[in-house]
């Protein structure tokens, strides 16, 4: 048993005051560790920059302890019982790593709990502490790991199978809002911290039939006893991480639903579709995983070329869970997909990069992306979505209706639950022309691992689903829906966004009309035409413009202005709306409709 203690003497420090109790330490001396990166978070960050005052003491006094390299400690022999204590700076609001301030306290195990070498395997308990300030009275808390002497939702004492279990559930603690409910018979709690208005009834109705659906889309019973969505509110945020019985997710105030509000906004159904893609993440990739993963070695980047389908495969089902369990209609459905094949259509990036090659370079080329990404990468999220959407249209084909994406996860999770192999490379390929009685292995491997363009509109054709294709709009058209009246005829080459310079480049497209004209990232444009020009002018400009007109420009690159001219391309079809086809409606329905 190890025993782990974590509290703040004073929260507005945005210290984490920890000590770790070893009771049978290493004779040959204690090696102690932090991960580097998160599962779920594929980048290294390097948690150990946040970590000082690392002491180690025995009945005798002070041991010393020598650091090993940026991550690992050696505490000097003894045969004595060891406490370790250290404190961690916590100032990130994000799902990754730990936050800490007056207004609450937020931690991933990952950032905070040295892992004891040797000892990984090991029971441990945690004793969660209240911090000993005014401000911290009337806190609560909220996590999924076990309870050992602690009530619901306070202070005390908690437990962890292993080292691997302890850091795989994140705690909030603070002033929150809390709303619960039951799927299929697990206790869930939604709890929410920061300011907001929300209909909690409302939210907590609509998570319990998308849980409701997963559980049963799975089997039942559930493969947790108890879960917890951990929600941070904030005015603009967006994003989630997953845990065995928990996620930790941030969303802007907007995106909840308010009292009386009877539709779906799209920022609530986004949020949705949010809290749909991680409870999904209970099953495909936190149990069902990549073989490389088993276990995880937390001290370095693990490559893999398959997060097309532990992310793809989920980002997939997200949606298609809302529209099957009756949260939409079949059309906000249809809009939520083309708006997919849209982000994965504008970006030059999926000529050159492969969903598995995405997946392989995720450390540093998804989570690290810069100006020139959309020219150099394809997002193995979008992407892999599109390859699940084609996996399961070709299957649904290919086997008249038998078989679909659907069994090919239900036989993973058979799989995990008889003997959890882990997934290898080419296993789920093998699963799915076993399942569909047909040879796709060809069309698989390009999909996954070649850059031509996917099928999507004949296999959605088949599917009672029209593909069409258009001009965007404007930079905040996301796709998906038609427009009434004349769309630009011109593109620009640039995506473009007002800041307190004035009209700045975001990012050019490779061989656009910007780049041609020798603009980049960074310039500040001040005139069009000897003009002076901001976002509102340069679109109403765009709007009535033909191709090859060309426009001379002044702008700033640093303090340098310079001028350029700009010969306008036609403006490119890349931003797909989905419509229901009257052919084929009725494979449209049993795509789109739940067999449950
Ligand atoms: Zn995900």
């Amino acid at each position: 048993m190890i025993r782990y203690q974590i509290t703040s003497a004073n929260p507005v420090t945005h210290y984490f005051d920890v000590s770790i109790q070893i009771s049978r330490p290493d004779p040959q001396g204690q090696k102690l560790r932090l991960p580097n990166w998160i599962p779920g978070s594929y980048m290294i960050r390097d948690f150990a920059r946040n970590l000082l005052d690392l002491k180690v003491t025995n009945e005798h006094g002070e041991l010393s302890v020598e650091q090993l390299d940026k991550s690992n400690w050696m505490v000097e022999a003894t045969t004595h019982p060891i406490d370790v204590s250290y404190r961690v700076y916590a100032k990130d609001l994000s799902v990754r790593s730990a936050h800490l301030d007056a207004s609450h306290g937020y931690f991933n195990g990952t950032s905070v709990f040295l892992e004891v070498l040797g000892l990984s395997e090991l029971p441990c308990e945690v004793l969660i502490e209240r911090p000993p300030v005014e401000l911290a009275r009337t806190w609560q808390l909220a996590t999924s790991l076990a309870r050992k002497e602690a009530d619901a939702y306070d202070f005390g004492l908690y437990q962890a199978e292993n080292y691997d279990d302890l850091i795989d559930h994140p705690v909030e603690m603070g002033n929150f809002e809390r709303v619960s409910f039951e799927a299929c018979g697990v206790p869930h709690d939604v709890i929410l911290t920061g300011r907001f208005v929300c209909d909690l009834d409302r939210l907590a109705a609509d998570l319990k039939t998308i849980c409701e659906f997963h559980i049963r889309f799975f089997g039942e019973p559930a493969p947790m006893d108890y879960y917890q969505f951990q929600v941070l509110v904030v005015g603009d945020g967006y994003g989630g991480l997953e845990h065995r019985a928990s996620t930790s997710l941030v969303c802007s105030r907007d995106s909840l639903p308010k009292p009386g509000q009877q539709k779906i906004t799209d920022d609530y159904r986004d949020f949705l579709g949010l809290c749909s893609h991680e409870y999904f993440h209970t099953w495909n990739v936190k149990r069902i995983k990549p073989k490389v993963y088993q276990p995880y070695d937390l001290q370095q980047e693990v490559y893999t070329p398959l997060l097309w389908a532990f992310e793809g495969i989920t980002s997939y089902y997200d949606d298609l869970a809302l529209v099957r369990c009756g949260l939409i209609d079949q059309s906000a459905y249809l809009e939520l997909l083309s708006q997919t094949i849209t982000r994965v259509a504008r970006g030059k990036g999926r000529t050159r990069q492969s969903a598995g090659e995405s997946s392989f370079n995720t450390w540093t080329k998804f989570y690290k992306q810069d100006e020139n990404a959309a020219n150099a990468i394809v997002s193995y999220y979008a992407k892999g979505c599109l390859i699940a959407a084609c996996i399961d249209l070709r299957m649904r084909s290919a086997s008249d209706g038998e078989s679909n994406l659907d069994d090919v996860m239900r036989a993973l999770w058979q799989q995990y639950q008889a003997t959890a192999p882990g997934v290898g490379e080419d296993d789920i390929q093998q699963l799915i022309c076993l399942l569909s009685g047909a040879d796709l292995s060809s069309e698989l491997q390009e999909w996954i691992y070649g850059t031509a363009e996917l099928p999507l509109e004949e296999l959605l054709g088949q599917h009672g689903v029209e593909l069409l294709w258009r001009a965007s709009q404007n930079q905040s058209d996301k796709g998906g829906k038609e427009i009434d009246g004349e769309l630009p005829r011109v593109d620009f080459g640039a995506f473009l966004k007002m800041s307190p310079n004035g009209l700045e480049i975001q990012r050019v497209s490779e061989q656009g009309a910007a780049q041609l004209a020798g603009l980049a990232a960074g310039d500040v444009i001040v005139a069009v035409n000897g003009l002076k020009t901001d976002q509102a002018k340069l679109e109403k400009q765009l709007a009535l413009a033909v191709p090859d007109d060309v426009w001379q420009l002044h702008a700033f690159r640093r303090d340098e202005l310079f001028e350029t001219d700009v010969t306008l391309q036609a403006a490119a079809e890349t931003t797909a709306v989905l419509k229901a086809a009257e052919q084929n409606s009725e494979q449209r329905n049993l795509w789109l409709q739940s067999e449950s």
